[in-house]
């Protein structure tokens, strides 16, 4: 089975991906954490990657094609739960490309207000990468900065701030909402509110996949 996660930045793909992968076994790749390692790196690339997700800027397709066909090519379990990727029409049809077929596209519906609050107050632990947010009662960590699930310490994205917020979702806007339109199309795209709880969003998810 492969999934995408569709959303805005902030609409909690992390958090549902999360949940996912542990129900149905998926392989959950986050574009967008493969590229926070290449960042971490000391070398050009990492440089350049640093630089683009620290303004909220889109990275080049072609880094992230080389990022995720290395992942890809890697996995041993090929049923993948994409978050973060495709995020414009170039990478959709690549990733076309890449797998044989795509079960479901679900796109979690969040409005703006709701997406630069939930984005300010996420925390991500530095060591199991759990995802928390300090402006949601239910997503609080249980001792301030410390992860519940392993202790490691929490942290915030260097992206997630207002400025950044501001250029990811004009970025998202222009060229990942457009996706919504290509999967409707072929009929595999799920639209979810998404701003109930984890929870409820959670059940939704999976009431859809449960019913084939
Ligand atoms: P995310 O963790 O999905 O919010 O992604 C964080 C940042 O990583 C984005 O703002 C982009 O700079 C970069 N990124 C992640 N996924 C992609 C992608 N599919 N294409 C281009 N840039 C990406």
């Amino acid at each position: 089975m492969n999934i995408i996660l569709l959303a805005p930045p902030g609409a909690g793909k992390g958090t549902q991906a999360e949940l996912l992968k542990e129900k149905y076994a998926l392989n959950h790749i986050s574009t967008g954490e493969l590229l926070r390692n290449v960042a971490s790196r000391d070398d050009e690339l990492g440089e350049t990657v640093r630089n683009f997700q620290k303004n909220g800027m889109l990275v080049t397709d072609e880094i992230v094609f080389q990022v995720l066909k290395d992942y890809l090519d890697k996995s041993v379990n090929k049923d993948f739960l994409f978050d973060g990727f495709p995020r414009n029409k170039n990478q959709a049809e690549v990733l076309d490309s890449l797998i044989e077929n795509i079960d479901y596209v679900f796109y979690l519906d969040v409005g703006e207000p709701v997406l630069e609050s939930r984005m300010v107050g996420r925390r991500m632990c530095s060591e199991c990468g759990s995802v928390y947010n300090i402006n949601i009662d239910s997503l609080k960590p249980k001792k301030d900065s410390i992860c519940d699930k392993c202790g490691g310490g929490l942290y915030q994205r260097s992206d997630d701030n207002k400025e950044s917020f501001k250029v990811r979702y004009q970025e998202y806007l222009e060229k990942a909402a457009p996706l919504i339109d290509y999967y409707q199309n072929r009929k595999i795209l799920y639209k979810i509110d998404s701003e109930r709880t984890k929870e409820e969003v959670f059940l939704s998810i999976c009431k859809i996949i449960e019913k084939r």
